[in-house]
């Protein structure tokens, strides 16, 4: 029996080897049971590749001569899914604490785990991570990106955000005054070092600014806003300059306001969002991605059992303010800060906005269209003609169990299949 780090080495000698079973010009036609194509469920629609992007959707098409079938009975084919809040320089809290990562790790370990979570994620069936915070390993997720691009290493495409932003004295790791810590993120204030700091970093490759709208560092360790109103604003000015958007993490209410106001396109967390605020977010069209994996996978940490224990007041707020936030009509961005919880689990964050009352459809198509749709990403996120050919085929039917989700079978990016039958 091969062990599991064995059977990685295999994947990535497939994948970087060049087994390109779709080819670079051959047409594939893909024969699911249904599709999803982003917006509904399709019986007994194929889908034909080639070339990297899909050429033909739908109920009658034909195979090209010298095209090759694909037979996926059972299954389901839809877009690779697009998570829209991960750390892949993060591994699970329960293995290393998150300042043990930060301050004892060194860089080679924390890439090398890196470049394993992105294969891991992957073959998920997630074919687009947006990366928010390398967490103290400065541009690495840069130079990861690049890795993948070039095809050195197998991954998702990736959009990233270095290191962040946070204001002085607000992020961890915080210890005694006399030490100066390294911090999980960049300390940046005021006109002069903002303006700076934010060219800084999408210069050194961010696709994302992130800026930390509050932190736990309130008197009593609660949130409380850390930049204000004209900082936020300065940060979204300087950053739309250069043609890309800003994502705050807020968990209060006043910071998720500012982030609003300031003009930020998605706010992450929001644990402390009152109807107001989504109510504003949803006047403003900033998008709100819950985080809801992250809050589940610290409470188990902590020692609660689902199901055993009486839920934690964290989980049942948690639960209460997703609630609100779908009353208010926010667009939700799928994305569950997966590296707080395993990679390759992404789909938990899917199951969760279902058990706290999403329908399967509308988790599905924030998955794939829906975060499309909010990232910009006009090549993807849909099965349609003309785009790209990221596509996951997974048994059974996930718009009506979403754990379905899990069972991939096929799992194919820029064309090539990366696992399925003539995959691995
Ligand atoms: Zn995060």
């Amino acid at each position: 029996m091969r062990r599991p780090t064995e059977l990685l080495f295999v994947f990535l000698a497939a994948v970087s080897g060049g087994l390109s079973p779709a080819g670079a010009q051959d047409a594939l036609l893909l024969r699911p049971d249904r599709v999803y194509d982003g917006r509904a469920m399709h019986a007994g629609w194929t889908v034909l590749v080639r070339g990297g992007t899909i050429t033909g959707v739908g109920a009658s098409l034909e195979l090209p001569p010298g095209g090759r079938e694909l037979a996926l009975p059972g299954t389901t084919l839809l877009p690779g899914l697009i998570e829209g809040h991960a750390h892949l320089l993060l591994h699970p809290y329960d293995e290393t604490p998150w300042a043990d990562q930060v301050l004892l790790e060194s860089h080679g370990e924390r890439v090398a785990r890196a470049t394993v979570h992105a294969a891991e994620t992957l073959r998920a069936g997630v074919t687009t991570v947006r990366d928010l915070g390398s967490e103290g390993a400065g541009y690495a997720d840069v130079g990861l990106k690049a890795a993948i691009d070039k095809g050195v290493i197998p991954g998702p495409r990736l959009l990233v955000s270095g290191p962040a932003l946070v204001a002085t004295g607000s992020y961890n790791p915080r210890g005694a005054p006399e030490w100066a810590l390294p911090k999980g993120a960049d300390e940046a204030d005021g006109v002069d070092g903002l303006v700076r700091a934010t060219r800084e970093q999408i210069g050194n490759g961010a696709d994302w600014v992130k800026v930390y709208a509050d932190y736990r560092w309130g008197p009593d360790g609660q949130a409380r806003p850390t930049y204000t109103q004209e900082e936020l604003e300065l940060v979204v000015r300087v950053t739309e300059s250069s043609g890309r958007r800003v994502v705050a993490h807020a968990s209060s209410a006043e910071a998720m306001e500012r982030a609003a106001r300031a003009g930020v396109r998605t706010i992450e967390h929001g644990d402390g969002a009152t109807a107001e605020v989504f109510a504003l977010m949803r006047e403003l069209d900033v998008a709100f991605c819950p985080t809801l994996a992250a809050g589940d996978a610290i409470s188990r940490y902590a020692g609660w059992r689902s199901g055993v224990d009486p839920e934690p007041a964290r989980i049942r707020a948690k639960r209460e303010s997703f609630r609100v936030a779908l009353d208010a009509g926010v667009r939700i961005c799928f994305g569950g800060d997966v590296g707080v919880y395993r990679h390759g689990d992404n789909v938990r964050e899917l199951e969760l906005m279902v058990e706290y009352g999403m329908s399967a459809t509308d988790a599905l198509h924030a998955a794939t269209a829906g975060n499309a749709g909010i990232f910009e990403l006009a090549d993807r996120g849909r099965v349609e003609v003309g785009l790209l050919a990221d596509l996951v085929a997974v048994r059974g039917d996930p718009s009506r169990e979403i754990r379905a989700l899990r069972d991939v079978a096929l799992v194919m990016k820029g064309g090539e299949i990366v696992v399925g039958p003539e995959g691995r």
